[in-house]
Formats: structure tokens, sequence, C-alpha cells
């Protein structure tokens, strides 16, 4: 899979992780506050907080 750099003015950063693409988090902190808008606005509980394999970023996943 080839990961193309094509960001819009309010494209959040992404990641090709698998077959998902998913939102980068520059640092720990952004993602953890990502993570809980997510549980307020969504409803999604459960999300961990991980650093990417692929690059000096965040990503969330759903926990166990
Ligand atoms: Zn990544």
């Amino acid at each position: 899979m080839r990961r193309t750099n094509n960001q819009g003015p309010y494209e959040p950063k992404k990641c090709w992780v698998g077959e998902n693409q998913k939102i980068c988090y520059a640092t720990k902190d952004e993602a953890e506050v990502a993570a809980k808008v997510a549980e307020y606005e969504h409803g999604i509980s459960g999300l961990a907080v991980y650093k990417c394999e692929y690059g000096d970023h965040w990503h969330l996943t759903k926990g166990a």
C-alpha cells in the first residue's frame, strides 16, 4: 500500500496501519485528548493510545 502525503488544509494527518487509515497525533497528550473527545461525543470508550511503529506520532486503538 502506497502512502501519499496529500494533505489538504483541514485534513488531519493519517497513515496506513494494516488495512486501516488512522489519524496521527503529534503527541501522546494530543491523542489522549482525542480519545476523551471520542468518548464524550461518540460514546466510544476504551480507546488506548499507542506510538506508531512507522513514524514519530501516536494513534488511538480500541482496547480489549
Ligand atoms: Zn502512524
